[in-house]
């Protein structure tokens, strides 16, 4: 509770930077990373001298966080969900950047390595057990919200974090994967894994509230992609959502009188999460390889204009 009131003071859209281990050790990278004051530069590789641009963020992780320490600082966000709050968290960045590495896991599908949404599912579970009250945790795989229709949508109630992993799976699994230039594996989808509670708080009050964990697509360029036709359509399209998702979280974080969550169907899926007392929480992932330089700093700008 304390925990809840201090962040209210401190307002509600917190951004996490996260800088995944270089793949090739001895590449040039193009990031700084100090970590020490919750701030990072950037350095063009293919001019060191010029300005270095810095960056600062409620937390960076460099690439030696563990997962357990990423989620450390997730989970009183998630504990939070247990009082009433509606949460939603975001993994932005370019593909190959981390992003699923942080919400699911590596990519071996070890169970070793879990990510924040095995970890939270964990939390809530336990909560939910040692309290009396909350008896139901259903699980959405994206959802009818507020009579917005996402069409193929099925609401499942779960009894344990098994049961969760399985309906991800499947999930998984229905999600479209094709092939662009940047990454074989490369998905131009958003995945939404909606958890709603209902239940009783610790002071018996009625809750009823969710948890959206949202592994964005990809937020690279589309000409880089070197796609065409229907494939262009929908990076295009891609593009378009997550520059209105970063539209809506900046007039939130500006507390702007009018927030344009209409401009895309994500926002307005997500729209009783965003707004009022909800919680927001966005990872911004970045790969320190010098050729992912200009997304690096594309990446890193939406972060900051959102927080
Ligand atoms: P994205 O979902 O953004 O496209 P991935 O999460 O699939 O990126 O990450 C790309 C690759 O890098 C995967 O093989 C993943 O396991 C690995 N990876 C990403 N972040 C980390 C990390 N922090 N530590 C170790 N490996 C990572
Ligand atoms: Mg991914």
């Amino acid at each position: 509770h304390l925990y809840n009131m201090i962040q209210e003071l401190r307002g509600n859209i917190r951004v996490f930077c996260r800088i995944r281990p270089a793949f090739n050790m001895e590449a040039k990278s193009s990031i700084d990373y100090t970590g020490k004051d919750g701030s990072l530069i950037v350095v063009d590789p293919t001019n060191p001298q010029s300005t270095r641009k810095s960056f600062h963020f409620n937390k960076i992780f460099g690439p030696d966080a563990s997962q357990d320490e990423v989620y450390k600082d997730t989970q009183p966000l998630i504990r939070s969900v247990m009082d009433g709050y509606n949460v939603c968290i975001f993994a932005y960045g370019q593909t190959g950047s981390g992003k699923t590495h942080t919400m699911c896991g590596p990519s071996s599908g070890l169970s070793k390595n879990v990510g924040v949404n095995y970890m939270a599912l964990s939390d809530l579970f336990q909560i939910s057990s040692a309290r009396e009250g909350i008896n139901t945790l259903e699980i959405k795989n994206c959802s009818a919200n507020g009579g917005l229709n996402v069409p193929d949508a099925s609401m499942r109630s779960v009894q344990s974090v098994d049961d969760v992993l399985t309906l991800m799976k499947l999930g998984e699994k229905n999600r479209i994967f094709c092939s662009t230039a940047m990454n074989n594996r490369s998905s131009r989808s958003h995945s939404v894994l909606t958890v709603h509670i209902l239940g009783e708080d610790m002071t018996r009050c009625k809750i009823r509230s969710c948890l959206h964990l949202v592994d964005l697509a990809g937020s690279e360029r589309v000409d880089k992609s070197e796609v065409t036709g229907d494939r262009l359509k929908e990076a295009q399209h891609i593009n378009k959502s997550l520059s209105c998702l970063g539209d809506v979280i900046t007039a939130l974080a500006q507390k702007n009188s009018h927030i344009p969550y209409r401009n895309s169907k994500l926002t307005q899926l997500l729209q009783n999460s965003l707004g009022g007392r909800a919680k927001v929480l966005m990872f911004a992932h970045v790969s320190p390889e010098a050729d992912s330089y200009g997304e690096t700093l594309s990446t890193l700008k939406f972060a900051q204009r959102v927080s």
